[in-house]
């Protein structure tokens, strides 16, 4: 359908993309949202995944003679929803269609659709590459229903139809061809991905299907016209994305570079051999014969319904991310990964309300503790350490009752349920760094007169030899001496 806006868009003077063996790379995304409604987006039954096939299939479904479809509110509110949060236009009045084709798990003939007019249109995602700001152009998101499942019982040599999926409401995201490397197309589906699960309309479970990409890809020589593209189908991993898109791309080239013509297709990535493969000669519009649905009226939404849906938008995680960097002085990149879900970005709103410096918080949430979730595979909601115990932490940090190495052996201690409770703990095991200069001094006089083999080094202007000494200092101490303070007063003793 935006054949001609697609065209232009890719001509308009967007600047060139990283060159790969001298082409240009020119990527678009169509993406299928499955929309986290408890019922289909026709029909009354449920949507859980997983369920014994077809008990989840009502008479809608099935298209059994007489029945009709009835729209799901909630579908249309979750549209409502990211057409809000990637600034879309709403349209108010849109219209569904009838996408014709015939497959056995389509038992209507048709899957039903938006085609002319899309209830979302236009609107962009904007995430970092790197330093550098990329923002991607949306064409439209339209409402859709997915289809049933063929399933291939190769033991029996048989295959079933599974109808449950049938009638799952999806939201079908399309972008301009606006990416320009494979990292930008696998950056642009992370932050979708991102967007879709922070505003709540989709689960994003890749693995059962409920957030799936197909990426048109095409090369060109920089100034020419647009390459033929290429469409792979149902990337459902960040993984296997960026393998698939690599390959795509690597195999393009090699064919123009032979003196091949690309012919426009639908492929599949095979994830064993790390190929994409031709699997149909792709359709046209025409091909699947669009005409209104006359079962269903135009889909109207009214300006009172989306200023109700606006007033329930949580914050966004890019205006989230700036507001971190404003507020709280802290680095993009770490903005950003603060912001990767609700739950961690409140744990960080939680560590710092309870009075930690937002900065160290920051660095722990990110770093330690990002760390350790991974490790045990577990999401910070189960994390452990509260953003109370976290808070507590950093503030002995920050008043210098702790060392940042002993910082780390209370943390552990926390994390492992030994004890609740930072104060105690550094108690227990005697972490307290020494607060007393008088009892300093002693220490450093007698690192100092033991040692005058680095004093000399020193004084002749040998780094290496002061920090053999602040490691002496740090040693007798027992590791409680604060290393600012051992610094300092090393200096001034030395003169
Ligand atoms: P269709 O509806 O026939 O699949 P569209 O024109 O709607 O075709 O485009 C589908 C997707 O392909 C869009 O995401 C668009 O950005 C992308 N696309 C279109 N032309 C190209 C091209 N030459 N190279 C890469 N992607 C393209
Ligand atoms: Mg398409």
């Amino acid at each position: 359908m935006s054949e001609i806006n697609t065209f232009e868009a890719a001509q308009s003077g967007r600047p060139t993309g990283p060159l790969v063996r001298g082409y240009e790379v020119i990527i678009g995304f169509e993406t299928h949202a499955q929309l986290s409604t408890a019922s289909k987006i026709f029909s009354r039954a449920s949507t859980a995944f997983g369920a014994e096939p077809n008990t989840q299939a009502c008479a809608v479904d099935l298209a059994l003679p007489g029945t009709l479809p009835v729209m799901n509110k909630g579908a249309v509110e979750r549209a409502i929803r990211l057409g809000l949060a990637l600034g879309s236009h709403i349209a108010p009045r849109s219209v569904f269609a009838r996408k014709n084709y015939f497959y056995p798990d389509l038992p209507k003939g048709y899957q039903i659709s938006q085609f002319e007019i899309p209830v979302v249109q236009g609107g962009s995602v904007s995430f970092f590459l790197g330093d550098e700001k990329k923002t991607v152009r949306l064409v439209r998101a339209h409402l859709e229903e997915d289809a049933g499942k063929s399933l291939h019982e190769d033991f029996i040599g048989q295959s079933g139809i599974d109808l449950n999926r049938a009638g799952t409401p999806l939201l079908e995201i399309v972008t301009e061809p606006d990416m320009r490397s494979t990292a930008e197309a696998v950056a642009y589906a992370r932050e979708l991905h991102k967007i879709v699960t922070w505003i709540g309309i989709c689960d994003g479970n890749m693995q059962e299907g409920s957030f799936r990409c197909d990426a048109n890809v095409s090369v060109r020589k920089p100034g020419s016209p647009l390459g033929t593209r290429r469409e792979i189908k149902n990337l459902n991993s960040f993984k296997f994305m960026q393998q698939a898109i690599d390959y795509e791309i690597r195999w393009q080239i090699e064919e123009i570079e032979e003196g091949r013509q690309i012919q426009q297709a639908t492929v599949l990535f095979d994830p064993d051999t790390g190929e994409t493969r031709a699997m149909r000669t792709k359709e046209d519009a025409a091909d699947y014969r669009y005409f209104p649905d006359p079962d269903l009226p135009p889909l109207a939404i009214a300006a009172e319904w989306i200023e109700r849906v606006r007033a329930e938008m949580p914050e966004l995680p890019r205006a989230m991310a700036e507001r971190y960097v404003q507020q709280h002085g802290l680095s993009e990149y770490d903005a950003t990964q603060l912001t990767q879900s609700p739950a961690l970005a409140s744990y960080f709103d939680a560590a710092v309300s309870a009075g930690a410096a937002p900065k160290l918080a920051s660095n722990w949430i990110t770093g330690e503790i990002a760390r350790r979730l991974n490790q045990q595979d577990i999401a910070i909601t189960d994390a452990p350490v509260t953003a109370a115990q976290l808070a507590k932490l950093i503030q002995r940090i920050s008043d210098d009752t702790i060392s940042n190495n002993a910082a780390r052996t209370v943390f552990d201690t926390l994390w492992t349920g030994e004890s609740q409770d930072v104060d105690a703990v550094i108690e227990a095991k005697g972490l307290k760094q020494m607060s007393d200069s008088g009892a300093l001094e002693k220490i450093i006089d007698g690192v100092l007169a033991t040692n005058q083999k680095n004093i000399d080094e020193y004084r002749a202007g040998k780094d290496k030899a002061f920090n053999a000494l602040v490691g002496q200092v740090m040693k007798a101490s027992q590791g409680k001496a604060n290393p600012a303070q051992v610094n300092a007063l090393l200096k001034a003793k030395l003169g």
